[in-house]
Parts: C-alpha cells; structure tokens; sequence
C-alpha cells in the first residue's frame, strides 16, 4: 500500500446500524467531531449521512427526533474500492464530478475507511508533491546549447548573454548532449590560466552526462540527485535527444525551504532499501548491456572487432587525427587463396587458420590504441592512429614475417605454405573527407599485392 493512500485516508469513520435513533445520531456526531456517518445493516455499507444532510433537515422542519438514521439516509452512496483510491486523481474525479464530501472505501462491500477532501490536503506536502509533478511540467526549456567544437571563448559568451550557469554540448547532427560545461569550469580553467580560445567545449566538458525522461517524477530526480551528488539532471527523449534540464536550484525553490530538509529525511529513510535494491537491478542490468555491447562488436570466431565496430573506430580516429593533423594508417589483409585451403582442408581447419591470422594481426599492433578487426570472410583490417607509412610498413613487414615464420602448410598455395597479401595506406586525415577514402586507397594497394602474387604489401600515401 502507497504512502500516499495512506496519509489521505481516515480509517476510523463514525460508523452505525441503520436502526439508530437520529438523536443518538447526533449527540455521537457532535461527540467525536464526525461531519458523517456510514450506515451499516450487519458488516455492509448501506448509506450515508452527512452534517449536509442533516441541515437539509432541519431546514424542510422534519421532525427527526422521532427518525431513525434508515429514515434520513442517502442510500446511493458512491464509493470507491481500496483498489482504485490508490490513484488519487480518481478520488479527486470522484469528488468534483458527484460534489461530495465524503468517499466511503470499501473492500468486498466492507468499509476500510472515507477519504476527505480535508484529508487529501494532505498530499499537497512536498514529499507528495514531489511525487505528483513530472519533470516535463517544470524543466527548463531553454537550454544554451554549444557545439563541441565550439571554443572556450564562445561557451563562455553564450553562458554571459543567456545569463547561464551552465551550457549543454550538444552533438550538432543528432542533438544528443555530449557534456555540461558550467560557470565553475570556467572558474577553475581561468585559475589554470587556460588558453579560452585555443580550447575547445569537448575538451573542458564535464561527460558522460546524466539524464532522465521527462515522465519521471520529481521523486526520482531527486532522489537521483541526492544519490549522485549532481546538481543538474539533462531531461532527454528516447533517442537521447536534448529536451530541457532540471537543476537543484528550481528543485529547491518548488518546496518550501524548511520543509525540504525534513523531506530528504523521510525520502532516505523510507526509500534507502527500494534504491539499494534498485542499485543492485541497475548494476546487474549494466553488466548485462555492456556484455551485449561487447557481443555487438565482435566478430564470434575470431574475437576480434567485427565490421561494425571497425566502421565506428574508424569514424572516431579519422576525427581525432583530423582535429590534431596527425597520419593515420590502414592496413588491410587478405589470405590467399583461402578458398583452396577450405577445398584441401575442411571448413573447421579454416575457421582455425582465420582465428591464427587474426592473433597475428592482434600481436603485430604498436600501441594500446590500434584496431585490428575482421573486415570480411578472410580480410582483416588494422586501424593506426598517430602512424606515418614508415611505422605501418614495418608492422605490415612484421605480420609477413610472422606468418612466414610459422609455416602453416598450404598445398593449394605456389609456396606451399599460408601467406598473407596486404595493403598500407597512410593519410593525414580532413574533416571535408570521407574516412572511406582511406579504405578504398587501401584496398588500391592490397590489389597491387596480389597481383605480385601473393606474400607482398603496398604502400602509399593517400594525397
Ligand atoms: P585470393 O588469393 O585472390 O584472395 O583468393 P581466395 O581464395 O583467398 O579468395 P576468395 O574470395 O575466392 O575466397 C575466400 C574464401 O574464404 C571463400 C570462403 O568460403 C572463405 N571464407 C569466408 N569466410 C569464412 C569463414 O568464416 N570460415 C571459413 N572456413 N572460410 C571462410
Ligand atoms: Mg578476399
Ligand atoms: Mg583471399
């Protein structure tokens, strides 16, 4: 049972037989300061009457100390179960659209307790409003939003004009935020005598940023904030689109300032076990996507990034290397004539051959930021940040090297063992090209190789 029900509903109502002469009726009334009476024929709700009616009566001059409570009573009593008046919107429907006063609830026609419009002033405490109210009905709109690549200077422009806290960085194409940069950034990057200009939004941002939906309660916004020690929440759609943010500061001017402290009180208390358990939900769940997200990017046999995750690396390095004008290398693979090992040696002996070309490449990178990933059936790709064609030729002669090292026999191949063909290309990338280009060069020298035979790279730089 909610909180909520329980607080807006009286649970000892003045309850009597339907036989009950009026005046004991009144005299009870006055005595426990009841404004009604539930009438009762055994266990069952029967009718009702209220302070209203009994005005009504005096006023028509009935004699109703010689009446019994069946005689004055209002038989049509609308009611509600215990079930429903859990949603307090239905109570108040209730009470609007009949213009009553009184809500009997019962449970199989046994009367549980009445609910009040007095008593539903109850929910109008901050704990319960916070319950009630959406983030849509009071986050902010107006959000100053900033590109990454924005610099410094201009965040802290639009941050003066808009008379801001706080910017979102917002990724221009799918309008996700990226990162937060507040007044207290900017304080502390001028302390470090940072150069406003130079720098840019991404660099300084605070991510990843936290979000919730606009259907969520200001409940959980607070509580949320209460937990992660944040002062902003962003309020994004289902496609993570920037909607409007919700601060501490609006949070705090909703509720009356003294009662506040009083309600993080409460809220810890009673909801310390349903957020550890929900934490504990949460970290399994996470544990659950990142596994997913792993399995998403792999390729099953080899292990290795699969194509997709490729593309995304990719994507991510021709950037990078664009934005600080640093080479970028692609060395891309092919076994040679590996459909005659299938014919020679079965499928399953490939599949392993493909998993050993796959280490190889894996143990021939340089550094922690290589990429090495299945390109197609038995192609692999190798993505060299911060490499000019000098580096990426020795590492295309080191997986040569190691393949012919290994001697893994190949009867349908001129040299009788398995080799490799490869193709290098290095560029310095630009923002008004496609990465693909790079790709597609690769693949340029890669059909120089074979057509040397096989066991040869390529190199070139892409102009
Ligand atoms: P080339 O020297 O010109 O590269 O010739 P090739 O035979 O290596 O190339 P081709 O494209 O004719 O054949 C590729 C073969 O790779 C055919 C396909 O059955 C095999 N292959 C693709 N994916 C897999 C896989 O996952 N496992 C196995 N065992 N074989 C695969
Ligand atoms: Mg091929
Ligand atoms: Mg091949």
């Amino acid at each position: 049972m909610s909180n909520t029900y329980e607080s807006v509903i009286n649970t000892k109502p003045l309850m009597l037989a339907m036989d009950t002469a009026m005046t004991i009726v009144i005299a009870t009334m006055a005595q426990t300061r009841s404004s009604c009476v539930l009438v009762l024929n055994g266990q069952r709700l029967v009718g009702i009457f209220t302070e209203r009616d009994l005005v009504r009566a005096i006023a028509r001059q009935q004699a109703i100390a010689d009446l019994t409570l069946l005689d004055v009573m209002t038989i049509e009593v609308i009611r509600i179960t215990e079930a429903e008046a859990q949603d307090i919107f239905a109570v108040s429907r209730l009470f609007s659209q009949h213009g009553i006063r009184h809500l009997p609830v019962v449970n199989d026609e046994q009367v549980v307790g009445v609910i009040t419009p007095l008593s539903l002033r109850n929910l109008f405490k901050p704990e319960h409003l916070l319950r009630y109210i959406r983030v849509a009905e009071v986050m902010q709109r107006q959000v100053v939003m900033v590109s990454p690549y924005d610099c410094v200077q201009d965040v802290v422009k639009r941050m003066t004009a808009a008379q801001v806290s706080c910017v979102v960085v917002v990724e221009p194409h799918s309008q996700q935020p990226q990162g937060v940069v507040t007044e207290h950034d900017i304080v502390r990057l001028q302390s470090l005598g940072t150069d406003f200009v130079q720098t840019l939004a991404k660099t300084i941002m605070s991510a990843p940023v936290r979000s919730m939906r606009p259907n969520e309660s200001l409940w959980q916004v607070h509580q949320y904030m209460l937990q992660s020690g944040i002062r902003r929440l962003l309020i994004t759609d289902d496609r993570n689109r920037l909607l409007g943010i919700v601060t501490q500061t609006q949070m705090l001017r909703l509720v009356d300032p003294a009662e506040m402290y009083h309600v993080m009180q409460q809220m810890q208390n009673v909801i310390e076990e349903q957020t550890q358990e929900l934490q504990r939900l949460n970290d399994n769940l996470q544990i659950a996507n990142e596994e997913l997200r792993q399995l998403a990017a792999l390729d099953e046999l080899t292990q290795i990034a699969n194509r997709r995750r490729f593309n995304e690396c990719l994507e991510h390095e021709w950037r990078r290397m664009a934005e600080h004008q640093q080479p970028l290398s692609l060395i891309l693979g092919d076994i040679d004539d590996f459909k005659a090992y299938n014919d020679l040696y079965g499928h399953p002996a490939g599949d392993e051959c493909l998993k050993s070309v796959a280490d190889i490449f894996h143990f021939s990178t340089h550094s922690v930021s290589d990429v090495v990933a299945r390109y197609g059936g038995e192609e692999f790709v190798m993505i060299l940040p911060y490499t000019d064609q000098q580096a990426a030729e020795r590492i295309a002669q080191k997986i040569l090297a190691t393949i012919e090292h290994l001697r893994m026999p190949h009867e349908g191949s001129s040299t009788g063992f398995l080799t490799v063909s490869l193709g290098v290309a290095t560029c310095i990338p630009q923002m008004t090209v496609e990465s693909v280009t790079l790709i597609q060069h690769a693949d340029q020298q890669l059909y120089r190789s074979k057509g040397q035979g096989c066991n040869h790279y390529h190199a070139s730089i892409m102009a």
